[in-house]
């Protein structure tokens, strides 16, 4: 089209022109990347942290899932990074670590990574992944190589800190991504460690969907006069997502659902449980009943869990059946549906299980599985979100009127000791404040833990709460001796 444009066209060219990638200071080979990925404009959150984190400060920001917040930080860094050359000192003749993103899941890690890829994909930045559940030797060799980017799961990182084969002391900028989970009681050990590891004058970057006052604060004590962003209320669902609760039998559950599937065909939905065994044991009776399914926790080899989310991705499982460990970040094309089976104890981790659907403005549903039992968590849920969810029920599949509430969680057998039921108790209990708030993210010091989410598997350290002052030792000894952690 040439000449001159219509007065009616002045809206349109207006805002290209203030919301493009380009104005928000990004240099060609960012844009064009971005570009590449299909991506037109950039979202409420990008433009404003794109800009913020440009200006070298620290910043917490806050904005609801599937809305973009990787790119928020990742195009940003990468501008940040390339605009200022690397220091050419390297320490044992390696070249430092430049930028360090900690994620609390594996999955997570790997995607991240991956978006670092596509939009650096016109730049000369070497980045990796950083987790348990793979070989230690190959991620050994690569670090000692070089590389500018690293994305990791905190466990494995101290591993490979306590074994000196990466420098983190040249950090630039770290990004805790999902920072809310990264500053809970199970990985604030380990994220203190870390701290200990980066020099002080650093930019820091915590991005997440939720951000409970309590870690609020935290975080607020961790970073140099950030700048705060909030592009929705903080804690909030988006709209696209079409949530409401079922009321059912507690043992009706299952049988519920495979209907559900059978009756509307649905082609792919996510199912949450609230543990392992009860992921397993449901993805077992759905394939019994002639559903394809795949379980995906933190007990399964990590093998099982890459290969179970991409067949779900691609389409050729229907059903995945998840703990929290796919609560957090996880970025499936166009999900139509999210089912809590069990809703979660922690309302914080229901905001991120619905946001697996309805992102990047798709629409989307999240049906929730509600018995008596669950009545406490649901009403934690709408506390927290400021809405009441619609309540239904299926014919056929109604509660009993009859049916009186059971805890859900078991009294842990012996003090102190994590083991599982006694870490869902933990997490299941109130806060002794009386605010009604779970205590959520109470951990003992000293436990640590493959995060699986809200369920994550403790496991003792064997070093004491007050550990990893200063540089991180080696964790327990000899590595080569010492079996790999399966973060
Ligand atoms: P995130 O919240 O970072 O996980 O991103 C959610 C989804 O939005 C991902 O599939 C991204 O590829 C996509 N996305 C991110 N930024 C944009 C954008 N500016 N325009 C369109 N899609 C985007």
């Amino acid at each position: 089209m040439t000449g001159r444009s219509s007065g009616s066209d002045w809206p349109r060219i207006f805002e290209r022109f203030v919301m493009s990638f380009q104005t928000l200071g990004l240099s060609d080979a960012l844009v064009r990347a971005v570009a590449e990925q299909g991506y037109t404009k950039p979202t409420p959150i990008q433009q404003q942290a794109i800009p913020a984190v440009l200006t070298g400060g620290d910043l917490l920001a806050g904005a609801q899932t599937g809305t973009g917040k990787t790119a928020g930080f990742v195009l940003p860094m990468l501008e940040r990074l390339s605009a200022a050359p690397a220091a050419k000192t390297a320490r044992g003749g390696r070249a430092p670590v430049r930028a360090l993103i900690v994620a609390p899941t594996r999955e997570l890690a790997a995607q991240v990574e991956a978006s670092i890829r596509a939009y650096g994909r016109h730049l000369r930045f070497r980045s990796m992944t950083l987790f348990g559940g793979v070989g230690f030797g190959p991620q050994a060799a690569q670090l000692k190589r070089g590389v500018d980017i690293v994305v990791a799961t905190p466990g494995r990182l101290l591993d490979h800190a306590g074994e000196r084969n990466l420098d983190l002391s040249a950090v630039e900028i770290l990004v805790l991504d999902e920072a809310d989970r990264m500053l809970d009681m199970g990985f604030l050990p380990d994220i203190r460690r870390i701290l200990a590891l980066l020099p002080a004058k650093r930019q820091n970057l915590l991005f997440s969907a939720t951000f409970p006052d309590e870690i609020r604060a935290l975080a607020g004590r961790l970073l140099d006069r950030p700048r705060t962003i909030e592009v929705t209320p903080p804690n909030s669902t988006v709209d696209v997502i079409r949530q409401r609760v079922l009321d059912v039998g507690r043992d009706r559950k299952r049988e519920l659902l495979s209907w559900m599937i059978g009756r509307h065909r649905w082609e792919q939905v996510l199912v949450f449980t609230r543990t392992k065994h009860g992921a397993d044991k449901l993805a077992q009776a759905l394939s019994r009943d002639g559903i394809r399914a795949h379980a995906i926790h933190g007990n399964k080899s990590q093998g099982a869990r890459t290969r179970a989310l991409a067949e779900f991705k691609d389409g050729g499982v229907t059903v995945l059946v998840a703990t929290d460990i796919a609560a957090r970040g996880i970025d499936i094309a166009e999900l139509p549906r999210v089912v809590n089976y069990d809703l979660p104890n922690v309302p914080e981790d229901y905001v991120h299980r619905i946001g697996r659907t309805g992102r990047a403005g798709a629409d989307g549903e999240a049906i929730s599985l509600v018995c008596v039992d669950e009545h406490g968590f649901l009403r934690d849920i709408e506390r927290l979100i400021r809405r009441t969810i619609p309540r239904e029920t299926v014919a056929g599949f109604e509660p009993d009127p009859g049916e009186r509430a059971q805890p859900v969680f078991k009294q842990p057998r012996g003090r102190g000791h994590g083991g599982h039921a006694a870490h869902a108790h933990a997490r299941g209990k109130t806060s002794p404040r009386g605010n009604g708030r779970p205590v959520a993210h109470a951990r003992t010091p000293g436990q640590r833990e493959e995060r699986s989410g809200s369920h994550a598997r403790v496991q003792h350290s064997g070093r004491g709460a007050s550990g990893g002052q200063g540089r991180a030792a080696p964790r327990g000894g000899n590595p080569a001796r010492r079996p790999r952690s399966p973060r």
